[in-house]
């Protein structure tokens, strides 16, 4: 499956770039997989994830981006969780998401 290099959340274009970790690192002074930029409305990922990891990472990021769209603050932790339980539904309930993708689109 091939890693989108857009996404549009919440009406907004977000680039999502991929880059190795220690350059995420130096950037950020932080040891991050992900990072969610605002200003350049860019989604960082690390190179170095496993394909399922790389998917957590992204739902993570999105989350923030979710945020910073909508005014919100959350706490990482409250990110961590909430985009933990939206990866576990979406990849545990694939008729769930196919249901969500087509209703009210069926002709
Ligand atoms: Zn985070």
């Amino acid at each position: 499956m091939t890693l989108p290099s857009t996404m549009t959340i919440c009406g907004v274009s977000w680039k999502i770039v991929l880059m190795p970790a220690k350059d995420m690192w130096e950037k950020t002074g932080m040891s991050l997989f992900g990072h969610c930029l605002e200003a350049s409305s860019e989604l960082r990922l690390a190179t170095e994830m496993e394909p399922d990891k790389e998917a957590q990472v992204l739902i993570h990021e999105v989350m923030h981006a979710v945020c910073e769209n909508n005014g919100i603050k959350m706490s990482e932790k409250d990110t961590r969780v909430a985009s933990n339980v939206w990866f576990c539904v979406l990849r545990d309930n694939p008729e769930f998401v196919e249901y969500i993708m087509k209703a009210g689109k069926e002709s």
